[in-house]
This record gives C-alpha cells, structure tokens and sequence, in this order.
C-alpha cells in the first residue's frame, strides 16, 4: 500500500487514545502511527518546508519518550526558545528532524525523518519511531535548523512471546516544584530501570509563592497558563535528565487540572466552565507528554487509560481515576462518611471498570501491573477517619474490582497523590489479613511536594499498627521506589533523598521487600 493510500481521508481514526483489548490496541496503534506520517495538511513527510531560521535554542524543555511497545517508542520535544513566556515560537509550522540510533554518538543510525511542529499544539511533536527491535536500548535526538537537541536514551518493550527474566519499573509523582528541588529526578537518572511510571501531580497548578521555589503566575485558568508551567517545570535539568534516562508512561491526577476535581466538578466552575479549563489542561498535558495518542477533537474528552504487554512477564493497566468519577462523598472531607460504602458510586466510570475487568479476566500474565493515583487499601486516619478522595470514598466498587482480582491474582499496583510511601498486602476483604491474600500496594512517596518534613516518626508507628496490612508507611521523606518484577518474585526499593529544601542531598535506601508472587 502506498503511503497516499494510507493516507486517504475518511480512513476511521479512533478519536482517543487506545482503551481496547490488545488485537485493537495494535490495529490502532498503525492507525495511529499513518496519521502521524500524513501530517496535518496530508502532504509527504518527507519532503516538509524548512521553516524560519532560529535565533535562539528551541530545546529549552528536553526530550522524552514514552508508551514504548515492542517495535515502536513515541519521542516527545516541543520547541520553546522563550518558554516561560508562551514559548517564544514564530506563528508557523517549523519542520523538526528526528533520529534514532543504537549508540549515544549516533554512529548507527537506525531510524530518522522530519515531523511538523505546530503553533495549534505549542510546537511540541510527537514522533513514533516504528520498525525497531524488541527489548532494545536506542539513542534518540531531534534537530530544528542550526540546533540540535539534547540526547535521550530509550527502550522498546520485549516481545509479547518472550519470557523475559526481570523487568525494572521506576515509580515516581508529585513533583510541586514550589515544595522543593528535584533531587531524586537526578538520582532517578542514574538507576537501571527499564520504565518510568509517573502516576500524577506532574505540575500543580496554583499561585505563586512558594516554600523553596516560585511558580511563575497564578491559579492557572488558561491554555497559555497550563503551558507556561509546564515550562517552568520541564526547565529543571534534573527532570529533563530523568526523562532522558528510560521511557515513561505517564497518567495524571488532580493537579494537572486543579486540585480533587472529579470529572466536571471543580469547585467554585459551572459544568461549562469546568470543562473548558478541562479542556485547557487536558490539551497542555497532551503537548507536553511523550503519548501515543491522537490528539482528541475536543480536549476535554481525552481517553487516557491503557495497557502495556511486557513479554509474559507482566501487562501493565495505566488507569484515570480523575475524568470520570463521581464526586468524592462527604463533600470530600475526611470523616466518617458513611455514605463511601453506597452502592453505584464509581471512581473510574462504567467503560473504563468494564474495560480494565475485561484485561485482567484475559490477561496471561504472570504480574498484573495497575498504574493509577490514589491509595487503594483502606486507610483509617485517626482510627475510623477516612479520605473520601481516595479509593476508601468509591468503597462498593473497590470491592467489585477485588473481587475480579481474587480470581486473577498477582497485582501489584502502584501509587502516588499521597505524598507518603508505602507498601501494602491486598486481601480479598481488605480489611481482614486472614483472607486470601490477592497482591501488593506500594505507594512511591513524592518527588518534592510537602516538602521537607519533621520526624513523625511515632505518629508513623501508631499508623501502622493499626493497620495490619500495611508493611511500611514513610510520611516524611521524598522519593521514588523502584519495582523489580522477575518471574518468581517482587523486589521494592524505597529510595529517598535527605533533603528537597537544600541545594544538594544524597540517596539513602529508606526501606526494601521482597515478596512472593502469589499462585
Ligand atoms: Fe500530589
Ligand atoms: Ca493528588
């Protein structure tokens, strides 16, 4: 088939990013893959206008990869030569050089072309980089005119058919740059792992004053708005340096809009007004994340959620549990809130449950990874106080998803929002340790928010004790947590810093597990 005829309109394009099983996710993905090829006007890629000559370094913000599957990586760069001030950019598509090669000088070259970067998307691109080999790492670089952009390092997934021994997830969220220094994002950079997941809090969106640093305007209302911060935020070189590191695959949580919004309601918003600022937010996220997603015709409807297959190791779900739930109960604030527990309340919506009990009642996998942001095991605060933003306020449909997941053993899910680490047994009546015992929680602290604090240390104790299925707790100290998946067993390594408030700080393993893999 010729590239024209790939091309010819009125070829379906799912409007959203995959949420199907995996035979779609694949028959999507080349769909994908041919919009991405035919450009926005439909003309060959190959041969795009040079654009304006640049007077300054467009590569302020990095590169990132992301979404990796077997053969293919979504590579991400916007071009931003002011990018604290909307970027800086001509009022014109710029035509951007892609490669990617097997070693980092690039003396084997293995795939290249040319993408447009566009006013309308911020000038980010989104290149999938396809025809690559299972299980590989690869060096990736753009160029833009006379400029050329910092390195990445990459890797594709193993194959579907493999049987890979281990396979590496860095678990990271959180990052409120007004609380602190990014320096786990430089010791993140330095870790062998295979993935990034960043389940959520990637920026947050209010005022200016900060504790250790400041944003750089106010409560974000506008597209321009979310787009600044999320230069303000990529301008930390030790963020570029972990998203140079591995691929990430990305989710978001409430900050990315405004904070424990639930679906359409965000407090003070009309219905309207709340999807317009979703629209904003949702569409900044796009341009600035490696996702292999087609842009949405309206951005306050992006489909988010999605699986990996890693070989049959493990299938990682990368849920939403922002866009389609109902509102938290109690008006969201902890308490006792009986009215948690009501039947039919949801946190995830009625297509993405049924599509995630659909992968897990499917899949083959040896672990059943989930990505998603809030904590999942029940958390009694105070004793019987509860947090109706998290899973405990959303209690009938937990049960309804365990019960799926008794059948189907070997979860790990992995969490942020919190801004503690921690690390959790699931049980089949999450309260009661002496029922089957169905998989793990951890829960990888923050990067930077909440800051530096005290010792809560006895607090912690009294917390934990009142928990039997919670194994650890860290309350006071930043991070991430590595998760090394192998076929007979989970290895956690909670990684923290010493300090988010001082310019430097060194690396300590805070806590480390490992656990059977169930069945
Ligand atoms: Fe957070
Ligand atoms: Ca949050």
């Amino acid at each position: 088939m010729s590239k024209r005829d790939e091309c010819s309109p009125g070829k379906s394009l799912r409007p959203t990013i995959f949420r199907p099983t995996r035979r779609e996710f694949l028959l999507y993905v080349g769909a994908a893959l041919t919009a991405a090829a035919c450009g926005d006007d439909g003309e060959s890629a190959a041969s795009p206008e040079a654009g304006p000559e640049l007077a300054g370094d467009p590569f302020t913000l990095g590169v990132a990869s992301g979404d990796p599957l077997a053969e293919s990586v979504i590579l991400w760069t916007r071009l931003a030569m002011d990018p604290l001030n909307g970027g800086g950019m001509p009022d014109e598509r710029i035509a951007v050089s892609w490669e990617v090669a097997l070693d980092a000088q690039f003396r084997t070259i293995v795939r290249s072309g040319t993408e447009r970067a566009v006013p309308a998307l911020a000038h980010s691109v989104h290149v999938e980089a396809t025809g690559l080999a299972p299980d590989t790492w690869y060096w990736y670089r753009f160029g833009a005119g006379r400029w050329t952009s910092p390195t990445g390092r990459t890797r594709t997934l193993p194959a579907a058919d493999s049987s890979p021994e281990r396979f590496v997830i860095a678990l990271a969220s959180c990052q409120n740059y007004k609380d602190g220094y990014y320096h786990a994002h430089r010791y993140l950079a330095r870790e062998d792992i295979d993935l990034v997941t960043f389940v959520g809090d990637y920026i947050y969106e209010s005022g200016v004053e900060g504790n250790v640093r400041d944003h750089d305007g106010p409560l974000i209302q506008t597209l321009d708005g979310y787009r600044n911060r999320y230069a303000l935020y990529k301008s930390d070189p030790n963020l570029q340096a972990s998203h140079q590191r591995a691929p990430w695959v990305v989710t978001w949580d409430d900050h990315e809009v405004r904070n424990n919004y639930a679906a359409l309601n965000v407090p003070g918003l009309s219905a309207a007004a709340a999807r317009a600022l979703r629209a904003a937010a949702y569409q900044a996220y796009y341009e600035h994340m490696p996702l292999r997603l087609t842009p949405p015709d309206d951005f306050a409807d992006m489909g988010l959620y999605r699986a990996l297959v890693i070989g049959d190791l493990a299938q990682l779900h990368v849920l939403d549990t922002r866009q389609y739930r109902d509102p938290q109960p109690c008006d969201g604030a902890p308490g006792r809130c009986p009215s948690a527990r009501d039947p039919g309340r949801t946190i995830l919506g009625g297509e993405q449950k049924q599509w995630l009990k659909d992968e897990l009642t499917t899949s083959t996998a040896l672990w059943n990874v989930i990505a998603q942001q809030v904590v999942f095991a029940p958390v009694d605060f105070g004793g019987s106080f509860i947090n109706p933003d998290q899973w405990d306020g959303y209690d009938a449909e937990r049960q309804e998803l365990i019960d799926v997941f008794a059948a189907h053993g070997n979860l790990l899910i992995l969490t942020g929002d919190i801004h503690a680490g921690g690390f959790a047994r699931l049980h089949a009546e999450p309260r009661n340790v002496e029922s089957p015992r169905i998989g793990y929680e951890v829960v990888g602290t923050s990067i930077a928010s909440g800051g530096d604090l005290g010792n809560l240390g006895p607090l912690a104790d009294a917390f934990r004790d009142r928990h039997a299925w919670v194994e650890y707790i860290n309350a006071v100290k930043r991070g991430y947590a590595l998760c090394t998946l192998s076929r007979s067993d989970l290895r956690v390594e909670f990684r923290t810093v010493t300090t988010v408030v001082e310019a430097d700080a060194e690396l300590t393993t805070d806590a480390s597990f490992t656990v059977p893999r169930l069945g």
